[in-house]
């Protein structure tokens, strides 16, 4: 290091990287000529000359490593040692002994009060060189582990494990000064959306924006961690009063406020905020962190961009919603899923025209699963992806293998959700399946809602066109409850409408009812689609229909879903009805 370089003080040694050493004698001839041995390689060295100086010297300055002499009066350097490193910034301090008692006992006494090592006077320098320069190599290498297991490496932000230690902290002093703190849990608004659709590059890069910003709108002492993904948590130790509370969760809201530059584009995002406060929501670490993310949920479902306090209701609903999200999620892998079939029948001929392949849920604790109870949590979710490519695979597989053995089945109908249209590639997804099973594309129909349409357009529309030409057919499912709009049916290649089963439940005794069903088979005539009832119960619910001339039905009638090798049995083997 040249005369130029050479730090002027302390502070500018530690950010020239230079290392600082603590040399502790009560010999100030001792100590002059460690500090000339220790200069001569480039450390930056402080002094102090006995136990109890070092003690103030390291708070003050933060030396890299102290050589500690054994003996000296006021407090010798055994009782020093064990002090500094029983202190929590300075646990990872090497300490180095030196002591001219070459003896057994003092030797023991250097290593039990946590000195890393021992050199005996008088000094070989040599050794002492060398000794430091290990010692401080591998000080930095363990600091720089340490850092790796307790920090985020995209954000530099503690992760989850020093966060909990940070929490245990928080707790026990709060608990001893009979105080209270809160603790929030941020989780970013439709991050998925970005991350998915800029890619993950773009997804980090929002990740170190927000954040900078959420650093910024908060104080210092304040710990802000990211536990994973989007999801960030913070401790705001000595506000506990709602009105403090409330004004800093906002000032991170509003940090978010502004579009944030990722690459080329701007962006706009906002947060949701959970906030659990100690003791009263909670006197552990996990119960704050899982009420607080339980009123972060809360805030999401209030229309996001906004912050919640936990509430003890909540927490029985959000649970309950949590754990089934949980199993959801592991579901398919478990094979938990099955698919049931309900036919479909071809009303002038009385016979067994194909059928609708139903999900169910067959869930190890709580048994059979309705799609009512498990569908609209798998599409919020985004899960509905992965398991509606499990349904295509699945019925496609039953499908063919019931037309390979022969069976005359003309129709398998599957539902589709919104999702499945932004998120998954439905016809390259149906040309493998079709491929891989040898089946024919007219003979699949699929099942969506006016609100899929109604939802991604344009986006709906080129899939559909694409998938029509592929030779699928189209179904609008529960029609009359949606927009029940004509323009849908011309704009978008629709083969088949399938008339709501409240339109049907209660015929033959609504009178209304059965007008709108009957305009709706004079509509669906004069566009030329096919008309299906479904939620078809008795013998006078058919007979109507068939004479309005819906020229298909499905229902109770002839039978619920049922799992395949039911369907095989009943409805196959015996296609027609009386
Ligand atoms: P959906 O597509 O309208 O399916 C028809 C539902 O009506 C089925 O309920 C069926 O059991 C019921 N149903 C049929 N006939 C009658 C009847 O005569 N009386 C009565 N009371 N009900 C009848 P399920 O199987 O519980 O399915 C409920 C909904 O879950 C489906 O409504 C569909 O929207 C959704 N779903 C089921 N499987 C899947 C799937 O694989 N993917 C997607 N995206 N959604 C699915
Ligand atoms: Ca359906
Ligand atoms: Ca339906």
């Amino acid at each position: 290091m040249t005369e130029a370089t050479w730090p002027e003080n302390r502070q500018d040694a530690h950010k020239q990287h230079t290392p600082v050493v603590l040399v502790v004698d009560d010999d100030p001839s001792l100590r002059l000529i460690l500090r000339h041995s220790m200069e001569q390689d480039n450390y930056y060295v402080i002094e102090a000359s006995n136990g109890l100086e070092a003690i103030q010297t390291t708070v003050r300055q933060q030396p890299d490593i102290i050589l500690m002499d054994a003996v000296m009066p006021e407090m010798d350097g055994f009782r020093a040692t064990s002090e500094l490193l029983a202190m929590r910034e300075y646990e990872n301090t090497p300490i180095l002994i030196i002591t001219s008692l070459d003896d057994d006992q003092s030797v023991a006494q250097a290593f039990s009060c946590g000195a890393v090592d021992y050199i005996t006077k008088p000094i070989n320098w040599s050794v002492l060189k060398h000794r430091v320069r290990r010692l401080l190599y591998t000080a930095e290498a363990e600091r720089k582990i340490r850092h790796l297991a307790y920090h985020d490496t995209l954000t530099g932000l503690p992760n989850r494990l020093l966060f909990m230690d940070r929490m245990d902290q928080a707790i026990s002093r709060a608990f001893r000064a009979n105080e209270k703190f809160t603790l929030l849990f941020i989780d970013i608004d439709h991050f998925k959306v970005i991350n998915d659709s800029m890619g993950h590059e773009a997804g980090d890069q929002l990740l170190t924006s927000v954040t900078q910003r959420l650093q910024h709108a908060l104080r210092r002492s304040d710990t802000i961690a990211r536990l994973g993904g989007d999801e960030f948590t913070v401790i705001l130790e000595n506000i506990s009063e709602l009105d403090d509370v409330m004004a800093v969760t906002q000032n991170l809201l509003d940090s978010l406020s502004g579009p944030l530059q990722i690459g080329e584009r701007e962006v706009q995002v906002g947060a949701s905020i959970g906030i659990a406060i100690f003791p009263e929501d909670g006197t552990n670490f996990g119960t704050l962190l899982k009420h607080a993310d339980t009123a972060m949920y809360r805030a999401k479902e209030q229309g996001r961009n906004k912050f919640e306090f936990y509430k003890a209701e909540m927490s029985s609903a959000a649970m309950y919603r949590l754990e089934l999200e949980n199993s959801l999620r592991k579901a398919i892998d478990k094979g938990e899923f099955v698919v049931y079939y309900q036919p479909k029948y071809e009303l002038k001929t009385r016979t067994c025209w194909g059928m609708e392949a139903l999900v169910r849920w067959q869930h190890p604790e709580e048994g059979l699963i309705s799609p009512d109870d498990f569908i609209p949590l798998a599409e919020e979710t985004g899960i509905i992806v992965k398991l509606g490519r499990w349904v295509i695979e699945t019925a496609c597989e039953q499908f063919s293998e019931w037309k390979k053995q022969g069976y005359k089945i003309h129709n398998l109908a599957i539902n589709i959700s919104a999702r499945q249209f932004s998120e998954q590639n439905l016809p390259r997804l149906f040309e493998t399946v079709l491929k891989e099973n040898g089946l024919d594309a007219r003979d699949i129909e699929i099942e969506l809602t006016e609100n899929t349409l109604v939802e991604n357009h344009d986006k709906a529309k080129a899939i559909l066109n694409e998938l029509h030409e592929m030779g699928l057919r189209i179904a609008l499912d529960d029609f009359g409850t949606g927009y029940a709009s004509m323009a849908y049916l011309k704009d978008f290649p629709i083969d088949t409408v399938k008339i709501d089963r409240s339109f049907i439940t209660d015929i033959p005794n609504n009178v209304e009812d059965m007008a709108i069903v009957r305009a709706i088979s004079s509509l669906t005539k004069a566009l030329d689609l096919c008309l299906i009832a479904e939620g078809a119960e008795n013998d006078t619910q058919i007979e109507f229909l068939k004479d309005i001339g819906c020229e298909q039905g499905q229902g109770f009638y002839w039978s619920k879903p049922v799992p395949a090798e039911v369907f095989e049995v009943e409805f196959l083997r015996k296609p027609n009805y009386f």
